[in-house]
């Protein structure tokens, strides 16, 4: 894995109660007073560590990873994520977000550039820069990482930024795939958010079709 040199791997995950991002952690607070059987803290990645596939999402959505406690469980963009790597052969089982132990990743894990719910869903640059030290030390300690899945143009510069690569030669674009130093594979999408769906940016046609290549390409398909 190549890291850049001024940047140390460190912990690849937060604790729940990880205070470095004020304004998040006041949120965290606020949530924590309006839903105290929420979730609400940061959230950890879900996967094995034995997985060759991390996607990157960008943060836990309010009702969804804050509340749940598992990156995309529980919201929109989850009931387009976990169906669609099921669909792809990278996730077996069944996709209920009441009885989430009925699914299962296959060879993959997923995480968030940003660990804590920010309002609106808009994490300051500050907040993304804080948070990557958890990426880098995500990437660290996945020992067989193959390619890594970003979703949106925020997890695909965080990444880059997280391996220590410029943007420039590995410029952010849907179904684009970026072969980075080592043997890692860059893949991007859209966030399959409700928003990007509802305006059309992205379909779920659009979607699939990034994770059946990938899982075509890690021979799971
Ligand atoms: S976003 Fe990341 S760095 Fe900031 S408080 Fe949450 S876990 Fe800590």
């Amino acid at each position: 894995m190549s890291l850049a040199d001024d940047v140390r791997p460190t912990v690849a995950e937060p604790r729940p109660d990880c205070s470095l991002c004020p304004r998040l952690v006041m949120f965290r607070d606020e949530n924590r007073r309006a839903h105290p059987d929420w979730y609400n803290g940061a959230v950890p990645s879900f996967g094995a560590e034995t997985a060759r596939l991390l996607i990157v999402g960008l943060a836990p959505g309010l009702k969804g990873a804050n509340r749940t406690g598992r990156p995309f469980l529980g919201d929109f963009a989850g009931d387009l994520l976990y169906p669609s790597l099921i669909k792809a052969g990278l996730a077996s089982g069944r996709h209920d977000p009441g009885a989430p132990e009925g699914l299962q990743l296959v060879d993959c894990m997923i995480s968030n550039a940003v660990r804590c719910v920010p309002p609106a869903n808009r994490p300051t640059g500050a907040e993304i820069a804080t948070c990557r030290q958890f990426l880098i030390g995500r990437i660290a300690a996945l020992p067989n990482l193959q390619a890594i899945l970003a979703l949106g143009r925020i997890a695909h510069d965080s990444t880059l930024a997280a391996l220590g690569l410029k943007r420039r030669p590995y410029p952010f674009a849907h179904g684009a795939r970026h072969q980075l130093d080592r043997g890692l594979v860059l893949f991007d999408s859209y966030h399959c958010s409700r928003q990007n769906t509802n305006t059309g940016r992205l379909t779920p046609a659009m979607f699939e079709a990034v994770l059946a290549g990938i899982a075509a390409e890690l021979g799971l398909s």
